[in-house]
């Protein structure tokens, strides 16, 4: 075979609903050098990652660390090791991400029940209560913000909810954590996890996870696993969790004072991780959100100075990502296409009942930028109207550009 050169990808500006274009102090980060697992750099860089991600999460858990891998393997941790086989587990499902709750709780032999809204649409929390009074389950599973429709389920009054009838809660906040107020102590969270590739502004690949008090005693009181021997003794031996992998027991072993081996720490990523929350807590968390929230004001007013049509309940919007209506006549993925190929700008397309009829444009992380939300509707404009739209000329950039002047 031929030997292919050194990986040289195009440049890019990822406008999608993620991943995004990482910091670039993210990327530096992880071409530092590695380090042993045990030097003492190493743990006290966990340690640093763990209080930063406190912060981040708005909480004082001490259960606050990171799973290796995507956003998926600490959704799989959380349902996996907080749900024994049997228990009941609701889960709204308001678009793709609660189908995978649903489904990875599934796979860990709960008794699921969903309860669902159309797409476009979040829950009030009384039809939460409701359908937990009926359901009675020992877990709450709810997506925050769902890409596949931009929403951004309120989960304020959620936990007290949990709370009141003696169920976890637990949140998917992958999508909108860093761009979208997040409080886990204030809202009662047990358990939240979320990944580097939206609006924290990272690579695909870590993903950060937050337990309460009452969700350790829940993973402390299944079987233990430890160094291969169960200990004898203990009545729920018999209901260890059964991924050695994602067990949050042996993970919380590992990452707290006891540092018992479990997996290698994927260096790279923890610097990764670390300087993603580094940069969001150095400008400020409510500054982050407000940069989200001007960047998500301006691509929404844009989109719709192109005459597009906005999808969804937008008083319930994400700040980070907009679904836009193909318009009529434009052939969408050549359209998206030409858009990749000719200005080197990503944007997203769409899932299930949504496929082929809207995309999706992020504004996350580095790129809740002006010049990246200008220099995406300038090119929107030119595309559109080569596939055969009639586009007010300009008009996308003006009523962005109108709202970072404050005229909005
Ligand atoms: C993007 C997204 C994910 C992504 O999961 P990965 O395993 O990192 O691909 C998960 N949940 C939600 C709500 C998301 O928006």
């Amino acid at each position: 075979m031929t030997i292919p050169g050194p990986i040289d990808p195009p440049a890019r500006l990822l406008m999608g609903p993620g991943p995004i274009s990482a910091y670039p102090s993210v990327l530096r980060s992880m071409s530092a050098p590695l380090v042993g697992q045990y030097d003492p750099f190493m743990t006290s860089a966990m340690t640093e990652t763990q209080e930063l991600y406190r912060q981040v999460w708005g909480t004082r858990n001490e259960g606050t660390m990171l799973v290796d891998g995507t956003s998926r393997a600490g959704i799989e941790a959380a349902i996996t090791s907080l749900v024994r086989p049997g228990d009941r587990v609701l889960v709204p499902v308001f678009g793709r991400f609660g189908h995978l709750l649903a489904e990875i709780a599934e796979r860990a032999m709960a008794e699921v029940h969903t309860i669902e809204t159309e797409w476009g649409q979040v829950f009030p929390p009384s039809v939460i209560e409701a359908a937990i009074i009926r359901v009675r389950p020992t877990l709450l599973a709810l997506v925050q913000g769902d890409t596949s429709t931009t929403m951004n389920q309120p989960l304020d009054e959620i936990g007290a909810i949990c709370r009141r009838h003696g169920v976890l809660f637990y949140s998917d906040a992958t999508a909108s954590l860093g761009g979208n107020e997040f409080e886990a102590d204030a809202w009662g969270l047990d358990a939240a996890t979320a990944g580097l590739q939206k609006c924290l502004g990272g690579p695909s690949g870590s993903a950060p996870i937050t337990l309460s008090d009452a969700a350790v005693e829940v993973i402390r009181s299944r079987g233990r696993v430890e160094a291969g021997i169960r200990e004898a003794g203990d009545e729920s031996a018999s209901d260890f969790v059964r991924s050695n992998y994602f067990d949050l027991g042996m993970i919380l072993d590992y990452w707290g004072p006891r540092r018992l081996n479990h997996h290698t720490e994927a260096t790279s990523m923890l610097y990764a991780a670390r300087e993603c929350a580094r940069v969001l807590l150095l400008e400020g968390r409510d500054e982050v959100i407000a940069r989200h929230r001007l960047a998500g004001a301006a691509m929404l007013a844009g989109v719709e100075g192109l005459g597009m049509t906005v999808f969804g309940d937008v008083a319930h919007k994400m700040t980070n990502v907009v679904a836009v209506e193909i318009p009529e006549g434009v052939a969408g993925d050549a359209a998206r296409a030409a858009l990749l190929e000719d200005f080197g700008i990503e944007i997203g397309t769409s899932f299930g009942p949504l496929h082929g009829k809207v995309w999706r444009i992020g504004t996350m992380g580095y790129n809740a930028r002006k010049d990246a939300v200008l220099t995406t509707l300038a090119a929107l404009e030119a595309v559109l109207r080569r596939f055969g739209a009639t586009v007010p000329v300009g008009g996308g950039v003006e009523a962005a550009a109108d709202v970072y002047a404050g005229r909005g």
